[in-house]
Parts: structure tokens; C-alpha cells; sequence
């Protein structure tokens, strides 16, 4: 990252993460539902779908309404919400490719149509927000791309200019009304694109979909791993630890934690995100600040930061670093990454100086399933019967409930306009396997944080990657 500030004092660094709890702020929350009885014994149903993130309980709700007769199971192997969708920045985002300039790379001839599907499904879930009653500080209010050095200046402009070609409605700050709006001496410039997002809690709007879909009939179970999946005659088997369940449409929704078909690892790679929690800030502080449209934030490098408000008047800040370890391994242990905490808490107070002596009351990761064309694809076995969904690469908030639609049209036999996108119909590169994996992300992961160094030129791997349609990001 580039500042413009000197970088903040390592022992105020030190103070502010003091006492900060290792566990994800919003789902340390008075509205964190009761644990839902596990699935025992065996049983039969017309759907079942594994895991209890977005994904998950979105194809759980919309299920139910496309068919209220059909039995739903959800079967999740620890909490609902616990894993990436109640940990994340709650950007919940139209795109359904990565942004604009990614869907541009990857599928030029439907970007038209997957930006206007893409509003639909965040209105879509406005819609289940207000239907269902969900209280989860859902906010239209859209993003700020943030321009913390001059060659971001320039490349902000031209996202401006593309996004203002195709009808997006979007607002340019120069310097002094970026800082106007929000006050950080590292402002340069700022994009804020209105539309194209809203601020959620995240762990409330997965509780409160889970909620909906219950409410519709379908049943919820907690606690209960999926082990194996077979097929049986024109059933397939879930094998769970105490019991055994047969459906006859299977959704998997383990986002990068399973692979219980063999055939979705090689596609996505685990990346750990950290983000950090402020205490509540006083009024003078948020006077100090400004930023009264709550809108997200994002600064514009390679590795960037993202930012944003809670209700109760409190910074998450996050992003940066997006740490991957040898063998994709997923373990609680990289949670808590000390260094990257100390990283993210001096680029906070470099950024919001006047936020000196604030305290961080929560400090904790999430691991990102991570595919090398940076948003979601489909997959399906078992003649049809089982789908899958996954890939979002740190942003799924908002595609979950697309890749649920995708994945229920799959499992139903439906062919319309979204099962005929080269979006859901094609799958992204594999990435390599070990040792070659950890280098790639190793070298692409350091070449951008030196392209950030250095006006943001990008050298021979970065463009060499570019040319044959690769990317990596948190
Ligand atoms: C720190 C962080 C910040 C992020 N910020 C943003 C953001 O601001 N905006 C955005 O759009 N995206 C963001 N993301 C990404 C976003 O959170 C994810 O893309 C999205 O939540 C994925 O939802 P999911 O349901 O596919 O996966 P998950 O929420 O991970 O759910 C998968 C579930 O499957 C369960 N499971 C796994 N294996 C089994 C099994 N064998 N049996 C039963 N259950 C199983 C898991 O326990 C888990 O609950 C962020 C992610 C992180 C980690």
C-alpha cells in the first residue's frame, strides 16, 4: 500500500490490539440463534443440501419457494453462518464476476446480460431482506473505491469511464472532496459507485435466510458433518457420523472446506483474509471522520484494504494480506496470524491518524476458496443429481444467492438464460499441484504487492498471467 503518511508508532500499534478477542465479531452477537438438533439415525428427502453458508441456506430458501412440497435438509458440520459468511466485510456486491474489468476479461460477449442478472439478484435479496423480515443493517448504500496513490488515480478514472459507458451510476471525488467525504490524509481520489452494493451484517443475513427457509418448512440441522456421499440406486447417500441420509437431488455448499466428490479441489485453493474490529468510536471521533454515507471502501491496489461501518458505530478493517499454505491446508491455527494483525492495525492508524489511541476489540481470518478466474462455476455428478457451487475468490455475500439459483436450475433440469452463460457453463483453470501450487501463489502474491510498490507496473509473471486469463486475489 502506498501512503502519503509516515507509518504509525509500533507501540500504539501494539496498545490498540491489546485485548482484541480472536473470534469473528459478528458472530460474537446476543442474535446468534440457538444451535439447531443434529441429524441422527436415517431418514429420506427430495433435497438435501450441505453447508450453512450463504450458498448453502439460499438454496435451502429458494427451494422452498420454487416448490413448497419439496422436503428440504440442510445438514451444516458446525454452525450456520460460522464459517466465511458470517466472518466477512458484509460488501454484498451486484457483480457476479470479480467487477466489471474481471467480467470483461473473461466473458466480454455476456457482460451486458450478467450485469443486469447481477443487479436483479442483489434486488432479489433486498426483497428477501424485507419479505422475510431480516434484521441484518442491510444498507443500499453502495461503494467508494479509494485512490491512495497517483497511478490509482489514473486507473480509478478509467474504471470510471467504462463504468459510465455502460450506464453504471457513479460519482468522482477529486482529493479534497474524497477527504471532504471521508477524512483520510491518504486520499487521492474516489469512485462511488451507487448501485452496485450494499453493507450487510453478514452473519445476520445468513441466520435470517436459514430462519426464512425454516419458516417455509425446510429442516436445519447442525452439528452434522457430511463424510461420504454414494449413490444408491436413484438415490444418493449422505454418510454422517450418526446416521445416514438419502435425497434425491444433493446440493454442495462446503465452499473450499470438502471435496466430497473428488472433483473440486483442484479448482480452488484456500486463502486465509484477516480482518480487524475497532470498539465503538465516540461522536467526536465520528466527527472527526465524517464518512456519514456508510458507504464500503476500498483502496485501489492490488493488495487493498476494505473498510466499512457497523451499526452500533464501530471500523472494520480488512483485507491486505491473503495467506495460502503449503498442501491447501485449512487449519483454526492460521486464524490467528500475529504479523498480519500488527500490519493491518498500523495501516488502519496510518489511514485514520486522527484515530490514534482507538482500541481493536476483535482480530480474526476466514479462509476464501480462491479459483484462478476469480468468480464462482457450477459442477455437477451423479447423472445430474448432485450440484455444486463455489470459487467466489472474497466475494460471494451477494453471488451465494446467485450460485444457489444456478445450482437449483442444474438439479431441477432447467434451461433458461442463466444455464446458457458461458458464466455457469464453464469451469475456471485448475491450479497446479504442490509444490508447484505454493510457488505460483508465492511469486503472484509478491509480484503484486511490487507492482503496488512501484506505480502499480506490473512485471513479466503478472503480465504473462494476465495474457493467458489467470488471477489471484482475497
Ligand atoms: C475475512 C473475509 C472477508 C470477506 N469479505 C467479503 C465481502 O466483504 N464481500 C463478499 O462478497 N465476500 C466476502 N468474503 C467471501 C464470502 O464470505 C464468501 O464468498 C461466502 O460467504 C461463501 O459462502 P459459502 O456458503 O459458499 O461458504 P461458507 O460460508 O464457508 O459455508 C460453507 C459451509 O459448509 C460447511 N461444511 C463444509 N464441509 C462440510 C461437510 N462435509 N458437511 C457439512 N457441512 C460442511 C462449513 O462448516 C460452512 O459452514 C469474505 C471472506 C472472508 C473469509
Amino acid at each position: 500500500m502506498t501512503m502519503t503518511t509516515s507509518a504509525a508508532d509500533p507501540h500504539t500499534v501494539r496498545r490498540a490490539l491489546e485485548g482484541a478477542r480472536p473470534f469473528p465479531f459478528w458472530l460474537d452477537s446476543p442474535q446468534a440463534p440457538e444451535p439447531a438438533p443434529a441429524f441422527e439415525g436415517s431418514g429420506r428427502c427430495d433435497l438435501a443440501v450441505v453447508g450453512g453458508g450463504l450458498t448453502g441456506v439460499w438454496t435451502a430458501l429458494l427451494a422452498k419457494e420454487r416448490d413448497p412440497a419439496r422436503d428440504v435438509v440442510l445438514l451444516e458440520a458446525d454452525r450456520v453462518g460460522g464459517q466465511a459468511s458470517g466472518r466477512n466485510g458484509g460488501f454484498c456486491m451486484a457483480t457476479l464476476t470479480h467487477g466489471y474489468g474481471n467480467g470483461l476479461d473473461h466473458f466480454p460477449d455476456e457482460l451486458d446480460l450478467l450485469e443486469r442478472l447481477g443487479l436483479e439478484n442483489l434486488d432479489e435479496i433486498e426483497r428477501a431482506v424485507t419479505r422475510y423480515d431480516i434484521d441484518c443493517d442491510w444498507r443500499r448504500v453502495g461503494e467508494i473505491d479509494v485512490a491512495v496513490a497517483p497511478w490509482q488515480v489514473d486507473e480509478l478514472a478509467e474504471g470510471r469511464d467504462e463504468m459510465l459507458a455502460a450506464g453504471e451510476r457513479v460519482q468522482w471525488f477529486d482529493g479534497p472532496a474524497m477527504r471532504a467525504e471521508i477524512a483520510s490524509p491518504t486520499y487521492l481520489a474516489g469512485l462511488w459507485s451507487q448501485d452496485g452494493c450494499a453493507m450487510v451484517d453478514p452473519a445476520r443475513l445468513t441466520w435470517g435466510v436459514a430462519r426464512a427457509a425454516a419458516g417455509l418448512g425446510a429442516r436445519i440441522c447442525e452439528h452434522t458433518r457430511v463424510t461420504a456421499i454414494e449413490p444408491d440406486g436413484a438415490e444418493i447417500v449422505l454418510r454422517t457420523r450418526h446416521g445416514a441420509l438419502r435425497a434425491r437431488r444433493v446440493m454442495l455448499a462446503t465452499n473450499v472446506f470438502a471435496d466430497l466428490l473428488g472433483a473440486m479441489r483442484r479448482r480452488v485453493v484456500p486463502v486465509y483474509d484477516y480482518a480487524l474490529m475497532t470498539e465503538p468510536l465516540s461522536d467526536a471521533q465520528w466527527a472527526d471522520i465524517g464518512w456519514r454515507g456508510h458507504q464500503g471502501v476500498s483502496d485501489a491496489g492490488n493488495r487493498f484494504h476494505y473498510y466499512r461501518r457497523t451499526a452500533d458505530g464501530r471500523i472494520l478493517w480488512g483485507g491486505y494480506d491473503a495467506v495460502y499454505h503449503f498442501g491447501r491446508a485449512i487449519r483454526p491455527e492460521y486464524e490467528r496470524r500475529r504479523a498480519t494483525f500488527v500490519k493491518l492495525a498500523g495501516q488502519f492508524l496510518a489511514t485514520f491518524p486522527q484515530l490514534e489511541g482507538v482500541r481493536f476489540t476483535h482480530a480474526w481470518a476466514g479462509a476464501i476458496d480462491t479459483c484462478t478466474r476469480l468468480c464462482q462455476f457450477w459442477g455437477q455428478a451423479y447423472e445430474g443429481r448432485v450440484a455444486y457451487a463455489l470459487g467466489y475468490t472474497g466475494m460471494g455475500v451477494g453471488e451465494a444467492r446467485f450460485g444457489a439459483l444456478v445450482g437449483l436450475d442444474l438439479l431441477d433440469g432447467v434451461a433458461n438464460e442463466r444455464t446458457r452463460l458461458k458464466l455457469t457453463s464453464t469451469r475456471p483453470l485448475p491450479w497446479p499441484p504442490e509444490p508447484l501450487c505454493a510457488g505460483v501463489v508465492g511469486l503472484t502474491s509478491w509480484s503484486l504487492g511490487r507492482a503496488d510498490a512501484h506505480g502499480g507496473r506490473r512485471n513479466l509473471w503478472l503480465r504473462t498471467l494476465d495474457r493467458v486469463g489467470l488471477g489471484f486475489d482475497s
